[in-house]
């Protein structure tokens, strides 16, 4: 993806601390206390210009949501969205998700989305993409036991990639995998920005669902 510079973001987003955090660290443990209540936090990791986070938000006002995102020219657009329209269960935060496990404790998260993640196709690169072993452990470090991850992608081998990393792991079980989510029946789909662009060019979803069972269960193998 080209990043298209935006000279205004970072001023923009130090002047809006109340819905978009680049300090994260400090709230570790005390999320719910930020959104002042006690419902469940997901999080979408590289959340872009927002639109799956925000509707998300939009659409389920009994839990909280998380869009996180690592670059500033990106995520100025989804702080516009909120500055046009505040959601109380929405907050933003600009951080590299290296750094996840600092930022959230153990069982803090009950949701996780990895939506139209770079799929980093070179080898030496392979460490960068969201679904590698060095992510997973992360989340396995702050998902709640029978939590969820949730990833949509158009790209076949970050797909084939991601199932034969979650199948590797201990902790993770794939609940549903479909190669083509709009043959689907699922329940609800919010689509993402990239999501529209891909389906509009006919492009076909990969979807995988998967549970965090906890630390206390082994695979029957
Ligand atoms: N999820 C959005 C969508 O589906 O429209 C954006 C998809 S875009 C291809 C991937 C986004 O993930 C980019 O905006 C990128 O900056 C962000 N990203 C990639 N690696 C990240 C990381 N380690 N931490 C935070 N954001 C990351």
């Amino acid at each position: 993806m080209r990043l298209r510079h935006v000279k205004y973001a970072k001023d923009l987003i130090q002047a809006h601390p109340e819905f978009i955090i680049t300090q994260p660290k400090q709230y570790r443990g005390r999320w719910q206390k930020r959104f002042n209540n006690t419902n469940p936090i997901e999080i979408e990791i590289g959340c872009g210009k927002g639109k799956f986070i925000y509707e998300s938000a939009l659409n389920h006002p009994e839990k909280n949501f998380i869009g996180i995102e690592k670059f500033d020219s990106v995520i100025v657009r989804a702080l516009e969205k909120v500055i046009d329209h505040p959601l109380p269960n929405l907050l933003l935060v600009r951080m590299d998700a290296t750094e996840i496990h600092d930022v959230f404790m153990p069982g803090e998260i009950d949701g996780l989305y990895l939506n139209f993640s770079d799929p980093w196709p070179k080898k030496r690169h392979a460490k960068r993409r969201l679904t590698s072993p060095r992510f997973l452990e992360r989340y396995h470090l702050i998902l709640k036991e029978n939590s969820y991850i949730q990833m949509k992608t158009d790209n076949y081998p970050l797909f084939e990639y991601s199932m034969m990393m979650f199948n590797h792991h201990l902790q993770y079980d794939i609940q549903s995998c479909f190669i083509d989510l709009y043959r689907c029946d699922v329940s609800e789909n919010i689509q993402t920005e990239f999501e529209k662009k891909f389906v509009s060019e006919g492009h076909s979803i990969f979807y995988l669902k998967i549970i965090y069972k906890g630390v206390a269960h082994e695979k029957v193998l």
